[in-house]
């Protein structure tokens, strides 16, 4: 088990999650630099923030 950087819950990896899920762990590896340290929740919730900043960046 690892401990989630963001909301400090305890999480297994495994990559079962949603789209959310990976989109969130491509921003990880390309944009943040904490692959692996982000809970699928929290991957998911800030994944679903960039695309909302990132569509409103674009209009
Ligand atoms: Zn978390």
């Amino acid at each position: 088990m690892k401990t989630c950087h963001i909301c400090k819950k305890e999480f297994s990896e495994d990559s079962s999650g949603s789209v959310f899920v990976e989109a969130g762990e491509w921003l990880s590896e390309e944009l943040w630099l904490d692959a692996g340290e982000l809970c699928q929740q929290c991957l998911e919730n800030r994944a679903k923030l960039a695309m909302m900043y990132l569509h409103e960046y674009n209009t």
